[in-house]
């Protein structure tokens, strides 16, 4: 009873927590400012996928449809055709962003490094149509990321 009267008149509680305030207030702080500060992402983010090239300008998929294949979501849609010198490529390369669980197995499945997962994470928009990317909106993700992506896949490549 005694106690609890002098917690009670001395506002015992208050103080414990401006206690704690006060021992966090001279410390490092550790949250950020963003959009402005960003925090590091590792080499392995997943991210907004990419459809890569070789330097050549040659696009890298082979229309295996290995990814599209391995994807548990069916977000990946392809179509390919046979070129007039005998190599295969897609018509078609979709994916569905509503549906993508950013599993990283199409980027696994790949034999030629061709779809890809880049550290991109700032594509909100504002309908859902919006996140239906197609071939040439891929590609074009990859020729904006390309320097990026290559060293990603360069800083992970003794672990994988
Ligand atoms: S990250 Fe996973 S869910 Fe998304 S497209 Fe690739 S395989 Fe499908
Ligand atoms: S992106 Fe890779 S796995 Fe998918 S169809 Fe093209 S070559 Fe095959």
């Amino acid at each position: 009873m005694l106690k609890r009267a002098f917690k009670t008149w001395f506002l015992w509680e208050l103080l414990i927590g401006l206690s704690v305030t006060g021992r966090y207030f001279f410390k490092k702080k550790i949250t950020i400012e963003y959009p402005e500060e960003k925090t590091p992402l590792s080499p392995r983010f997943r991210g907004l996928h990419a459809l890569r090239r070789y330097e050549s300008g040659e696009e890298r998929c082979i229309a295996c449809k290995l990814c599209e294949v391995v994807c548990p979501a069916l977000a990946i849609t392809i179509e390919s055709e046979e070129r007039d010198d005998g190599s295969r490529r897609t018509t078609r390369y979709d994916i569905d962003f509503t549906k993508c669980i950013y599993c990283g197995f199409c980027q696994e499945a790949c034999p030629v490094d061709a779809i890809v997962e880049t550290q991109e994470f700032e594509y909100a928009t504002e309908t859902r149509a919006e996140l239906y990317y197609d071939k040439d909106m891929l590609l074009a993700v990859g020729d904006r990321y390309e320097k990026q992506i290559a060293a990603n896949i360069a800083a992970d490549a003794r672990y994988s």
